[in-house]
C-alpha cells in the first residue's frame, strides 16, 4: 500500500460562546484538517486542533507548509503508511520541532491503519482497559462568582474536576480559588493552570497562599524553560506542581525526572508530536510514578479522537483524570448524548456522558468528516493546499 496524496484544508471553526482565557478571547478555532489518500482506497483523516503561538508556537500556515513543503514529499508520497514508527522517526530526525505538525500526520496515520485492520484506534494501541475517560471541566474567565458557578453546573452535569486559569494577577487567582471553594465545597479536585506566567518570586508567595485550599496542583507555574525553578519551588510549597509547557520531548521528562522538578505531567497529543511518541511520553511517566492528566488544544470531534482513543488503551493514563472536551468548549455545552453537536467537523462527535469520554467504535477514529461544515468554514483568505498525484488513488465506489 502507498501513499499516493495528501490534502491539507485550514478550518476556523466559530466558538457558540467566546472563551475567555485571561489576556486572549478565542472566537475561533483555527486549525488545519489533513486527509492522506491510498492506492488502496483507504483514507485517512486527522485534525490538529487549534493553534496557539504562545503555547505551540505553530500556526496554521507554519503546519501546512512543513507538511507540504517537507514531510510530505519526503515522507508521506509513495510511501507505505502502516509504518508509523518509521514516519514519526524520519520526521524527527529531519524536521526539528514542529510537534503540532508531526501529531497531525500521526493521527491521520492511524486512522488510515485502523481502518485497514477495520478496527478502532484504540485496539492499536492496546485496546481497552476502560470504557470512557473521566473529564474535568476548564471554566473560562470571569468573575469569581460566574466561575463559582461554572464550577458547581461542571460537577451537576458529572465532571470530577474543575479547572481555572491564571490571569497573571495573583491576587485576583486567590479571589477566584476562595470563591470556587467555597461553592463546590474542599474534596473536589481542582487545579489552577498559570500557563508559566508567573516568575518564581510570585510563583514561590502566591503558591503557599493558595496552600491552604487543598489543590489537586498548580500547573505550569513559571515559564517553560525553568525547570530548575520548578525543582526550587516544589520544595518549598505544599500543593502539587505540575509541568505541562516545560514537559514537551523526552529529554524534558527526563530533566525532569532527574531534577524531581514536578508532583505530575499535563500532555497534549500535539504538544508531545502524536501517538507514537506520546505513548513513549507516558512510559517515562510511568516509571517515574509521576500521574499524568491529558487535554486537547480545543478542537472537534475528530481532534478529541486521537487522545480519547490512548487515555482508554493506555493504563497509567486511565487511571486519571484529563480535560479532553474541546467539542463542549466549542458548542457551549456538557454533554452531547442529549444533545447531538451537529456544527462540527466531525459528523460523528464522540459521546460526552456524565463528565466521561468514549472514543467511537468504528474503524479509525469511527469518524466521517463533515464535509458541508468544512466547505462553509475554510478560513478566510487561505486555500486547500494537495501534494502528489490524485488520479492515482484507489477511489472505492
Ligand atoms: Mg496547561
Amino acid at each position: 500500500m502507498k501513499i499516493t496524496d495528501i490534502e491539507l484544508i485550514p478550518v476556523s471553526t466559530p466558538l457558540k460562546k467566546a472563551f475567555h482565557m485571561p489576556g486572549t478571547e478565542i472566537t475561533h478555532i483555527h486549525g488545519v484538517v489533513l486527509k492522506i489518500f491510498t492506492d488502496s482506497g483507504h483514507v485517512g483523516f486527522g485534525d490538529g486542533g487549534d493553534t496557539s503561538t504562545w503555547y505551540r508556537g505553530e500556526t496554521q500556515d507554519s503546519i501546512m507548509a512543513i507538511i507540504e513543503q517537507y514531510i510530505a514529499p519526503r515522507f508521506l508520497i509513495g510511501h507505505d503508511p502502516l509504518n508509523i514508527e518509521k514516519i514519526v522517526g524520519q520526521m524527527d530526525t529531519f524536521v526539528r520541532d514542529n510537534n503540532q505538525a508531526k501529531a497531525l500526520v500521526d493521527f491521520a496515520l492511524h486512522d488510515l491503519k485502523g481502518k485497514v485492520a477495520n478496527m478502532p484506534v484504540y485496539q492499536l494501541l492496546g485496546g481497552k482497559t476502560i470504557d470512557g475517560s473521566p473529564q474535568g471541566w476548564v471554566a473560562g474567565a470571569g468573575t469569581p462568582e460566574e466561575m463559582a458557578a461554572e464550577a458547581r453546573r461542571a460537577l451537576d452535569a458529572g465532571f470530577c474536576l474543575v479547572k481555572i486559569k491564571s490571569g497573571g494577577d495573583a491576587d485576583q487567582d486567590v479571589r477566584n480559588v476562595r470563591a470556587i471553594r467555597a461553592e463546590i465545597g474542599d474534596d473536589v479536585r481542582l487545579v489552577l493552570d498559570v500557563n508559566g506566567f508567573w516568575h518564581y518570586d510570585q510563583a514561590l508567595h502566591t503558591t503557599r497562599r493558595l496552600d491552604e485550599f487543598n489543590m489537586y496542583c498548580i500547573e505550569q507555574p513559571l515559564p517553560h524553560w525553568d525547570i530548575e525553578g520548578l525543582a526550587r519551588l516544589r520544595q518549598r510549597v505544599g500543593t502539587p506542581i505540575f509541568a505541562d509547557e516545560s514537559a514537551q520531548e523526552l529529554h524534558h521528562l527526563k530533566e525532569i525526572i532527574d531534577r524531581r522538578a514536578a508532583d505530575g505531567l499535563f500532555i497534549k497529543m500535539q504538544k508531545a508530536g502524536g501517538l507514537v511518541k506520546a505513548q513513549r511520553w507516558l512510559t517515562m511517566a510511568r516509571l517515574a510514578d509521576l500521574p499524568v492528566m491529558s487535554g486537547c488544544m480545543i478542537g472537534s470531534g475528530l481532534e478529541a479522537s486521537p487522545s480519547a482513543h490512548l487515555m482508554i488503551a493506555n493504563q497509567w493514563a486511565s487511571q486519571f483524570t484529563h480535560e479532553n472536551i474541546g467539542p463542549l468548549i466549542i458548542n457551549n455545552q456538557m454533554e452531547n448524548d442529549q444533545e447531538v453537536i451537529r456544527q462540527d467537523i466531525a459528523l460523528q462527535v464522540p459521546i460526552f456522558k456524565d463528565g466521561k469520554l468514549y472514543p467511537n467504535e468504528g474503524p479509525g477514529y469511527g469518524i466521517e468528516l463533515n464535509e458541508e461544515f468544512i466547505a462553509a468554514n475554510i478560513t478566510p483568505g487561505k486555500t486547500i493546499k494537495t501534494v502528489g498525484d490524485s488520479s492515482k488513488r484507489l477511489v472505492l465506489v
